[in-house]
């Protein structure tokens, strides 16, 4: 059997991103996968510039509060002023340009108008007081974006703030979806004798669609091995990469290890982890289409989808990190059946902060990834009790 590790690693070195380019206007590159880095031209903000509405002034000409001085020039933002002269005020703006000579601005609220437009600063004002410094956010020639960046509405608006209009974003991951095994009916029809509903195909494109795939549902094949043979060379033409689930245990009714074998290459991964034992990994068809084999038990699908699929995945659309932030909690359950495989329980974070385990931990049970935010991650062998440090990971942020 592999660790989880070893079994992550292999299928990372096998993840290379998609190579396709395009270039994007930022209207429609939310969620998308930066594919090189943006280096700013411009310096952010270009001048020095007013951080409020207030009087520019020298701080040699205001000593003491109290200090009457002429208002020689008004400075709103989008307008440039001209050099301050000695013993003068300007009236600014927030965001209008600093005057050369001016070393600080008074808040309007510290200052009162006075006869024949003169001001009365009555706050003595510091040097760079209420100055927001050319270059503060970005230097001209910084990198403000890395590639593999995910483009979410702070990216967007750090492009825009040095002036990009459009970014180049890796294409969309395809990915196929079959769903093996002739128990499973469709949602919205009424169960046969011996039926279950297929919930894997629905909740693995929901899945695929967050991480920002291009998802085709490319149906559920019968159990026979011409059946599964022809969706696979169907799916591999137009696809990055074919995910099935359930048939890939060892029984006679599992055709999805040797349709794979005959259309490709496959190993089988036996994983020490739980929920989640085996994983199919090969490639299908001419173009080497990736193909990845999920187990059936819902739970288990689930999850391996998180522990595996997931980093997999980001890798392929050019995401720079793939590894989710584990943080350390405090159990408030606790778990009196270690298993000899590492696991990973269902869980959720209570009110008080502490981590409750869902009571039952099958892998036939669905109710508890709806009700659970999260995965504990205990190493095998290893009971723990309320009160014991675990390590969390959030469904947050893993989808
Ligand atoms: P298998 O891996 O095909 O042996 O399936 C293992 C278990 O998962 C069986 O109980 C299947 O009925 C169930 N299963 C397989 N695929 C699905 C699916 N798409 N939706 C719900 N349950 C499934
Ligand atoms: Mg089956």
């Amino acid at each position: 059997m592999l660790s989880y590790e070893e079994a992550l690693d292999h299928l990372l070195s096998a993840a290379v991103p998609v190579e396709e380019i395009r270039l994007l206007p930022l209207a429609v590159a939310a969620g998308r996968i930066l594919a090189e880095a943006q280096v700013s031209t411009v310096t952010v903000p270009p001048l020095d510039n007013s951080a409020m509405d207030g009087y520019a002034v020298r701080c040699a000409d205001v000593p003491e509060a109290g200090v009457a001085l002429p208002v020689v020039q008004r400075i709103p933002a989008g307008s440039v002023g001209h050099a301050l002269a000695i013993g003068t005020a300007a009236r600014i703006f927030t965001g209008a340009p600093i005057p050369a000579g001016a070393d600080a601005v008074v808040m309007q609220e510290f200052c009162e108008h006075g006869p024949n437009d003169m001001v009365i600063v009555n706050r003595v004002p510091t040097p760079g007081m209420n100055i927001r410094r050319a270059g503060e956010d970005i230097a001209a020639g910084a990198e403000v974006l890395a590639a593999g960046t995910r483009l979410g509405p702070a990216e967007i608006g750090l492009a825009a703030s040095i002036g990009i209009a459009q970014l180049p974003v890796r294409r969309h991951l395809r990915v196929a979806l079959l769903s093996t095994g002739d128990e499973l009916t469709e949602p919205g029809n009424p169960l046969p004798p011996g039926g279950i509903y297929n919930s894997n195909r629905h909740f693995l494109r929901a899945m695929f669609e967050s991480l920002g795939c291009a998802v085709t549902d490319a149906g559920h094949v019968p159990d026979t091995l011409e059946a599964t043979r022809a969706a696979l060379r169907e799916a591999a033409g137009a696809h990055d990469l074919i995910v099935t689930s359930g048939g890939v245990s060892v029984g006679e009714e599992d055709h999805v290890k040797p349709a794979v074998e005959a259309e490709g290459e496959l190993s089988l991964w036996k994983i020490a982890i739980k929920p989640g034992k085996p994983l199919a990994f090969g490639k299908v068809g001419s173009r080497g289409t990736a193909f990845i084999g999920l187990p059936g038990n819902p739970v288990s699908c689930f999850v391996t989808f998180l522990l595996f699929l997931r980093p997999y995945v980001l890798k392929r659309m050019g995401v720079r990190t793939t590894l989710p932030l584990a943080r350390q909690l405090v159990s408030a359950s606790d778990w009196n059946k270690p298993e000899d495989r590492r696991s990973f329980l269902r869980a959720r974070i209570a009110a008080d902060g502490r981590v409750e385990l869902y009571p039952n931990q099958s892998s036939g049970v669905l109710t508890s990834c709806a009700w659970a935010d999260g995965l504990v991650d205990v190493p095998a062998h290893q009971p723990f009790k309320a009160g014991d440090p675990v390590r969390y990971l959030a469904f947050a942020d893993l989808l």
